[in-house]
């Protein structure tokens, strides 16, 4: 609620029950072997919940239940507007108890109740509206053949689908994975990330009370290295849709190769470009640069972490960008005025801090920010960090650090700022600012990467399609083309006495 104060949604903090147990076949179930694990409050470092331990076992269990319900048809065989109807519901049922899901998300993940509450519970509600109002509008085809055959061409569910989805936008991500692949008619079992699995499980169990069928959607918490690794390695999955790092994305193709050729899509990492040339509007372009890189304090597969600046202008915008991060100190995430909350653990804030001192022993300047800070909280947080003469061989220009740290880095013309974007094993975004139409159509033309804005960064909704070209993976979330990566096609030639 956006009137909320800090007091409200604290009082909410302490009275929530949080329920960790996974949801199978539709249920609340403990792990068959009845462990759980701890999750951590990244705002504070106390322990937040017990959540159940999904083992191999319970994956099996999952897997039997959800092929039994796949070949039962009562989902994958409905008519697509009735299986609208219950996505349609489901949407609605994440609305009602919206402040209760995002308050899940920011205990949870760290976030700023102020984006769960106006970015991630919201869009994901849209994302599966969206999906489910799509599905009944979405016809098969008939080729063109001579008048005594005909030949049909349908698309249709891949059957069993496992997803597993990373810890930094954990509901958004559920939500970009299951309204296709739910819309499509397949059964899915979902893993969310180890840290961050509370708003998944909340909102499976909205589903079920949606009218979704019980074995038609399974969320087992557990290990990636062992639950997920059997998932993805199951002979039984039809289609494997991931989104998280690079390098476990690669394993996840090998182990479909080694196990059925399981169809899989991967959404990874990134280290996006973000170009501005001297005649852009050069305000909206700083206070843009830093929302770019500190939004979700830098834990964002898009964020554009790397700043390439016209030489011409770069003290002059630098120094404007530098002014912004200072309105991206972290914060209380429960505080509706903070921008930026916490890292999601120890670990992470370790990576940020090695990253600055990588980022001083190559040569580059730190402008602004490079320490950890908040730490008598006992929270993971770190200042908004901008190191500028950074040149795009360096490691902070190369390797993703998922953290609030923007490499600057300038360039002289725009051969130079297309070459210096492509630089990259990533394609995941980028974005231009200039108000020349020639120049910013042809640096977005040229830049290898899934979405690319002009004058704007991290522009979009569910009408289009986000994935990577690269080492950024290979599927596409969200739009009309999300329904490709859920279903094989199918060809039927008749032909007639
Ligand atoms: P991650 O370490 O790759 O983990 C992602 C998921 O995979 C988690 O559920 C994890 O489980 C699981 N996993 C780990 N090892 C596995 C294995 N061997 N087999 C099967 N599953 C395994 O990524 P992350 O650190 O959570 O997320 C950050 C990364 O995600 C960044 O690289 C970011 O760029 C990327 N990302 C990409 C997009 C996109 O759309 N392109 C969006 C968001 C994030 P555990 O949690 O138990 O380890």
């Amino acid at each position: 609620m956006a009137d909320k104060t800090l007091a409200n949604w604290q009082d909410a903090a302490a009275k929530i029950t949080i329920d960790g147990r996974a949801i199978i076949d539709g249920k609340r179930a403990q792990a068959l072997s009845g462990e759980t694990r701890t999750t951590i409050n990244p705002a504070n470092g106390e322990a937040l919940a017990e959540v159940a331990n999904c083992g191999s076992e319970d994956a099996d269990l999952a897997v039997k239940s959800a092929r039994t319900t796949f070949d039962s048809g009562i989902w994958s065989q409905m008519a697509p507007g009735d299986r609208k109807m219950v996505l349609v519901r489901w949407a609605e049922l994440i609305e009602q108890h919206a402040d209760e899901i995002a308050l899940l998300e920011t205990l949870d993940v760290g976030k700023p109740i102020s984006d769960t509450t106006n970015v991630d519970v919201p869009s994901s509600v849209k994302t599966i509206r969206w999906s489910g109002e799509a599905i009944d509008k979405v016809y098969d085809q008939i080729s063109p053949t001579a008048g005594d055959c005909m030949a049909l061409i349908t698309r249709l569910p891949l059957g069993v689908v496992t997803a597993i989805v990373p810890w930094n936008f954990p509901l958004s991500t559920t939500a970009w994975k299951l309204a296709p692949a739910l819309a499509t008619g397949n059964s899915v079992i979902l893993k969310p990330a180890s840290n961050t699995p509370l708003s998944a499980l909340r909102i499976a169990e909205l589903a079920t009370e949606a009218g979704l069928p019980e074995g038609a959607l399974h969320v087992l918490p557990g290990p990636g290295g062992s639950l997920g690794q059997h998932l993805a390695l199951h002979m039984d999955i039809d289609g494997m849709t991931f989104t998280g790092s690079t390098p476990v994305g690669k394993q996840l193709m090998e182990f479909s190769g080694q196990s059925n050729l399981k169809r899989t899509f991967l959404e990874l990492g990134g280290k996006s470009p973000n170009i501005v040339f001297p005649d852009a509007n050069l305000e909206s372009a700083a206070a843009s640069a830093a929302v770019a890189v500190y939004y979700n304090g830098g834990q964002t597969c898009t964020a554009g972490t790397r700043l390439i600046v016209h030489e011409s202008i770069h003290d002059e915008f630098v120094a404007q960008v530098a002014k912004h991060a200072g309105s991206w100190m972290p914060g209380n995430p429960l505080d509706p005025d903070t921008a930026m909350g916490p890292m999601i653990d120890q670990g992470q804030c370790n990576t940020v801090s090695e990253y600055v001192d990588i980022g001083k022993a190559e040569g580059a300047e730190l402008v602004t920010g490079g320490n950890a800070v908040m730490q008598d909280t006992g929270g993971f947080y770190h200042e908004p960090t901008i190191f500028s003469g950074v040149n795009n061989q360096m490691r902070i220009a190369q390797e993703e650090i998922f953290g609030p740290v923007m490499s600057v880095i300038p360039f002289r013309d725009t051969e130079e700022a297309i070459q210096i974007a492509n630089d990259s094993i990533y394609g995941l975004a980028g974005a231009v600012w200039s108000r020349n139409i020639n120049t910013a159509h042809k640096v977005a033309a040229a830049v290898r990467v899934g979405t690319m804005g002009i004058n704007n960064y991290f522009g979009g909704d569910i009408t289009v399609p986000f994935g990577g070209f690269k080492q950024s993976g290979n599927g596409r979330d969200k739009s009309m083309h999300a329904f490709d990566d859920y279903t094989e096609l199918k060809t039927t030639w008749i032909e007639f006495e």
